[in-house]
């Protein structure tokens, strides 16, 4: 573990002492598993993050699950129709809690180019987003950065935060019980 990682404690010789919220931010900040939900041209750019050049793997982040109740992490890579919609939000249900949401590029933001009635102008229109990256496509250092700013929010994300009635506002907003 890096020193800046170092949760904030006490330290002895020979022992150290924080409190469970910060060890468990910590270790799910280092486990982070993703789960891409690429369409399009971002996807592309996603695989080159994942290869030799960027290395993803250097920040913990490798581990790609293609099951949602497994991953924690939704990376929304492309474009997303309309028609798609309801099957990214399924995806987004099926994950278990704590899960976060983050939106690579143009298209996931905001519909991007695609400002026509068939793709969805947003994936914020239907789940919650925790980090957008923006560019069309973005560069893969964007994409690295908003990972790392994901595992910024999992660090320091509070335990209670999943049973706060600001958290279930949010969800409810999106029709999510
Ligand atoms: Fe393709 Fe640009 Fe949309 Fe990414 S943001 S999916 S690169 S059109």
């Amino acid at each position: 573990i890096a020193l800046a990682d170092m949760p904030e404690g006490s330290m002895g010789e020979g022992y150290f002492a924080t409190n469970l919220e910060k060890v468990i931010g910590l270790a799910r900040k280092n486990s982070i598993w993703p789960l891409p939900f690429a369409t399009s041209c971002c996807g592309i750019e996603f695989m080159a993050t994942m290869a030799a050049t960027y290395d993803l793997a250097r920040f913990g982040s490798e581990r790609l699950g293609f099951t949602p109740r497994q991953c924690d992490l939704l990376m929304v890579m492309g474009t997303i129709a309309k028609k798609m919609g309801p099957v990214l939000k399924q995806v987004y249900l099926q994950m278990a809690e704590p899960r976060w949401v983050l939106a690579m590029g143009a298209c996931a933001a905001s519909g991007g180019v695609f400002d026509t009635y068939s793709v969805l102008q947003g994936i914020d229109q239907i789940i919650p987003v925790d980090v957008y990256i923006p560019g069309c496509p973005p560069r893969p250092e964007a994409v690295i950065d908003g990972v790392l700013k994901i595992q910024e929010l999992v660090h320091n994300e509070s335990l209670r935060r999943r049973n706060s009635e600001h958290y279930k506002a949010l969800l409810n907003s999106y029709g999510i019980q």
